[in-house]
């Protein structure tokens, strides 16, 4: 079995690059940095034997990418869908590079995945992949080398599963090892909601330069952990969602959609297994939208919260969002973004956007190390004032240079791996790493 994409394709990270070649043309770089910052370090592939209940054995391909480790141990998430690829692992690695390097904390970039379906699975069966996998990378993960962390289709029950492998096979307690773990397993208190909450602070800070009235009308695409969350925020705090969606489809109510009835109806099936019910059961009229009638809808702010390049320059013409705030990981190609550029639609970009998911993660990490733990109020208010100054510092670039928010981000990023990378050796021994 082999991932379901061609591995030889590069079209998503070719893509991601693209928006650091951008960046090149504001930051003196060397040849030999750029090399260094286009590839990524080390790349781990496994095939995963799992025991299915019917006793038989299912084999998965997996994938772990470590991108680039300059500013600390790498970290990034791991990924369980049926489209996981190596070249979107690569792109999902790279993007939490600069993720990493925008928003300050001491973190390389990596990413994981499996290609498979855990929407067939029990919650068996995903324990044994999510073991499975650990038994398998275990020699690239670590407290102070690579740390994991959920991302699409995993969760706090699947990284409790992965960290109490890790510590069974090397026999000793590291909370360390992989964040978002149930707050009972050393998990950090806030994390679960960290990458919605960081996503609304960016909110707040864009609703007030580019003047987002309460009035705004927002759709959202994804329901999962980040999307759900953010609509739940946004919805409290006064905002109308007239649409949300799921794999299957969007409901719409131009009404605006009771949030909280959705969130009671879409709770996970059982611990570790995503729900079966669609979004769609709850639609005003009963009519279900597709994903892409959601993302051309006549809103205000588009929050694409799902998968990556869902906006490209096939129907770019077609958005019709005055801002596009991007809580999923690269969910706008590069060339839509210069088409939506010159339609003066406003990009808040992707590794700004949804740093509150690391960033809360990192505040896990060094509770982990410390062994002293955080109220959640504290970790929402280190929250708040790490991602806010990150948008500043966005924000301020993009004004001082004349450019996108993205490239402005890219620009932030660079300048701290330059720093980084010249402040470690010379590019004579750092060719040698
Ligand atoms: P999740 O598994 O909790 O939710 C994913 C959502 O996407 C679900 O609502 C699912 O139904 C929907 N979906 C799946 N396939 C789809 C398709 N083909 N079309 C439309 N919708 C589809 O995942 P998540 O953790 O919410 O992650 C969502 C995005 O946010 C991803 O791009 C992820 O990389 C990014 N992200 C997540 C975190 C985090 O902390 N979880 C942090 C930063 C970025």
């Amino acid at each position: 079995m082999v991932f379901k994409r061609d591995l030889c394709s590069t079209e998503i990270f070719d893509n991601a690059l693209k928006h650091i070649q951008k960046a090149y043309g504001f930051v003196e770089i060397s040849e030999d940095i750029r090399k260094i910052l286009e590839h990524p370090k080390e790349i781990f592939l496994a095939n995963l034997p799992v025991e299915m209940d019917d006793g038989s054995t299912n084999i998965y391909p997996a994938i772990r990418v470590h991108y680039n480790d300059i500013l600390g141990p790498t970290k990034g998430g791991i990924r369980f869908h049926p489209s996981v690829s190596e070249d979107e692992v690569k792109a999902l690695a790279f993007w939490m590079t600069f993720k990493c390097a925008v928003v300050g904390i001491p973190y390389g970039g990596a990413k994981g995945g499996v290609a498979v379906d855990p929407k067939n699975m029990s919650a068996h069966e995903l324990e044994h992949l999510s073991r499975a996998y650990v038994q398998a990378m275990a020699d690239f993960i670590g407290p102070d080398k690579d740390i994991p962390a959920p991302d699409v289709y995993t969760n706090a029950t699947i990284m409790g599963w992965m960290m109490d492998e890790y510590n069974q096979i090397t026999r000793k307690q590291n909370p360390g090892v992989i964040t978002g773990k149930p707050v009972h397993l050393g998990g950090s208190k806030g994390r679960e909601t960290a990458t919605s909450l960081g996503g609304y602070y960016v909110f707040l800070e864009a609703a007030k330069r580019y003047e987002i009235k309460k009035n705004a009308r927002i759709a959202i695409q994804g329901f999962g952990n980040v999307g759900k969350y953010l609509a739940k925020f946004l919805y409290d705090d006064g905002y109308k969602i007239v649409a949300v969606s799921d794999s299957k489809g969007a409901a719409y109510d131009e009404g605006g959609i009771d949030i909280h009835k959705m969130l009671e109806y879409k709770k996970a099936q059982a611990e570790g297994a995503p729900t079966k019910k669609s979004i769609c059961d709850l639609s005003a009229d009963g009519t279900c939208l597709t994903n892409e009638q959601l993302l051309e809808l006549d809103v205000d702010v588009l929050i694409p919260a799902a998968l990556e390049d869902v906006i490209t320059k096939k129907n770019a013409d077609q958005i019709k969002a005055k801002v596009i705030l991007e809580m999923a990981n690269g969910p706008t190609s590069s060339d839509a973004a210069e088409l939506l550029k010159e339609k003066g639609i406003i990009i808040i970009p992707d590794i700004l956007a949804n740093a509150g998911g690391v960033i809360v993660s990192y505040f896990e990490w060094v509770q982990n190390k410390t062994g002293l733990y955080w109220e959640e109020e504290g970790v929402h208010s280190k929250l708040k004032d790490k991602i806010t100054k990150a948008f500043d510092k966005v924000h301020s670039a993009s004004l001082k240079r004349s450019t996108d928010l993205r490239t402005a981000a890219y620009i932030v990023g660079l300048l701290r791996l330059k720093s980084a990378l010249e402040s470690r050796a010379t590019e004579k021994h750092l060719k040698r790493k």
